[in-house]
């Protein structure tokens, strides 16, 4: 039997172009099969009362497309959800009692692990340090990730690692205080030596982990997915673009897809050259050696491009940019692949019918990564299952603007970092830079695809704080990066759904509310699209639908009969 539903007394945006937002939407076995006023909607159905139909009365509340999170590195989501969660913390104290209240509930010498901290949101205004941490955890080995380039570690975890005095890494660096101490800080490569005492089981397991031990890898990727796709649910977040994704990952999504298991829908990119994963220079990921294509899949798990990546980022000074930061260095670290084969490595892959999206945070990294593109695609023009990407895209030149309105390169955009890490960026850049960072104004203006995503665990997973850095482009202690390159609500969630959609090869299902399109939809606590920007800080989702079911629903969403929930 079909079912058919309507949500009716709403204000529903749609993300289509030029359409006013619309009272009422009719489904049927989840696909939208009208939009319109309420009397349009309830005459399809002859009424309320007619029995044909659910009717679910949205009671005036704000409703809108799911949300299409096209950089979403899901696995990092279940370490916050796991781990220590720094985000939004205020001072070290702060990091300190989150750090022991974990430890309270860990056995001696389990690890624990957490990420999303970065020292501008500290009110001491210092990185923290091994001993910060002792004091929190002095039985367990703790190990902390800042939002880019370095982690913070405590002296249990430095002692598993085998870091002691005057350690010099083979890569990266361990920060030593005058003393030769380390002091918990490394960066780079040498959090490899961190990674190694954990994989090997040095100390005990991970907390939250069930450990290689009693669970195979793959069903234990499998639970961290779960975990983190069932959380982003709460957020109305209704499909995920994970990029990066090596060949453990891509097993345990198509196991949960074969199995009806996926809680959302995925689209995944291999990763390639410039992933920490990947190591041979002459490296082809499985799901190119197969013969498989962007967009292969169906509407619960998807192909995605092949990611890339050149450069680090601006928190950290490892953005590849043409001129120097604001002490007069340059990006310390080299770029994360072999530049002299990046051109071979783009034409290769445009070659087989592969779009590619490369991380590239600096004005000289996004320029390289635009003249192999254009030059692959000045010889064959892009399928329409091939759409590079360039990922970051931070300060634009007039080229690389040029170049991608020319061939229709997208750039991948995310706001949130304006909240999370932008009170660190006039440490290293001339604050008159600060108006022009991540220019989604700019971007839009010359026609160029933008899409805005979250990218968890650089930032936070709630989409809203994304969609607040577009339009507010305020940071988490309200320095104001200026209104120029602001977008309008409707814009940012234009790009957050439907632009998602695009570079997830999901624009003809999802993303916007229209006939045709699956009923993944979003209903909010308060109305975000005429209200002031400060209201995104506070939102909440109510309910999200997910191919016409109600996947998650709270006591403050409209009242919904048992039978369109999931059971
Ligand atoms: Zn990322």
């Amino acid at each position: 039997m079909t079912k058919r539903v309507a949500l009716v007394n709403g204000k529903i945006f749609t993300a289509l172009e030029g359409q006013g937002e619309v009272q009422a939407l009719l489904y049927e076995d989840g696909r939208i099969c009208e939009i319109g006023s309420d009397s349009k909607i309830l005459d399809i159905i002859g009424g309320r009362e007619s029995g044909s139909a659910y009717v679910v009365d949205l009671g005036g509340r704000t409703a809108i497309p799911g949300f299409v999170d096209s950089h979403n590195h899901v696995l990092s989501a279940a370490t916050l959800l796991e781990g220590v969660n720094c985000f939004g913390l205020k001072t070290i104290d702060e990091l300190k009692a989150a750090v022991a209240a974990k430890a309270a509930q860990a056995e001696p010498g389990e690890w624990i692990i957490g990420a999303g901290w970065i020292e501008s949101q500290f009110a001491e205004r210092r990185l923290p340090n091994r001993w910060d941490l002792d004091e929190a955890a002095p039985d367990n080995p703790v190990c902390l990730t800042r939002l880019f380039g370095m982690v913070v570690v405590n002296s249990k975890a430095l002692e598993l690692a085998g870091i002691g005095h005057g350690f010099v890494p083979e890569t990266g660096r361990v920060d030593l205080d005058p003393a030769g101490e380390p002091t918990g800080i490394l960066r780079e490569g040498a959090v490899n030596y961190i990674r190694r005492a954990m994989r090997e089981g040095r100390g005990t397991r991970v907390q939250g982990r069930i450990g290689a031990r009693e669970a195979s890898e793959g069903q234990e990727t499998a639970r961290r997915i779960l975990l983190a796709l069932n959380e982003l649910l709460k957020y109305g977040i209704t499909s995920v673009l994970d990029p990066g994704v090596t060949g453990d990952t891509m097993r345990a999504y198509t196991r949960l897809w074969a199995t009806g298991a996926l809680p959302l829908r995925v689209s995944a990119m291999p990763a390639w050259h410039g992933m920490s994963a990947i190591s041979s220079p002459d490296y082809v990921p499985p799901a190119v050696e197969a013969g498989l294509q962007p967009g292969v899949g169906d509407e619960w798990f998807r192909i995605g491009n092949l990611k890339m990546a050149i450069d680090g980022g601006l928190g950290s000074k490892t953005a590849m940019m043409h001129a120097p930061f604001r002490d007069g260095t340059r990006s310390t670290v080299p770029a994360r692949l072999d530049l002299n084969k990046l051109g071979r490595y783009i034409s290769h892959a445009h070659a087989l019918g592969w779009g590619v999206g490369i991380h590239c945070c600096g004005d000289l990294a996004q320029d390289i990564a635009l003249s192999h593109m254009a030059e692959a695609l000045s010889k064959r023009k892009a399928l329409p299952h091939q759409r590079h990407h360039i990922i970051h895209g931070y300060y634009p030149t007039e080229y690389a603007l040029d170049t991608m309105a020319e061939y229709d390169i997208g750039v991948s955009l995310q706001p949130g970092f304006i909240y999370v890490e932008g009170d660190i960026y006039p440490d290293n850049i001339d604050e008159s830079l600060l108006a022009g960072f991540k220019p989604a104004r700019t971007y839009l203006s010359r026609g160029i695809r933008v899409a805005i995503n979250t990218d968890v665990a650089s930032g936070p997973y709630d989409p809203f704080i994304t969609l607040y850095g577009a339009v507010a482009r305020k940071t988490m202690a309200g320095l104001d990066f200026g209104k120029a390159e602001a977008l309008t609500m409707r814009e940012a969630l234009r790009c957050f759904t439907s632009g998602g959609a695009y570079l997830a090869y999901r624009d003809k299902e999802c993303g916007v509310l229209a006939p045709g399109y699956l009923a993944d939809i979003a209903i909010l606590d308060r109305d975000i699209l005429d209200a002031d920007p400060e209201e995104l800080l506070r939102v909440k989702v109510v309910a999200t639908v997910l191919g016409g079911e109600f996947v998650y629903l709270t006591e403050h969403g409209p009242e919904v009969p048992g039978e369109l929930k999931k059971s």
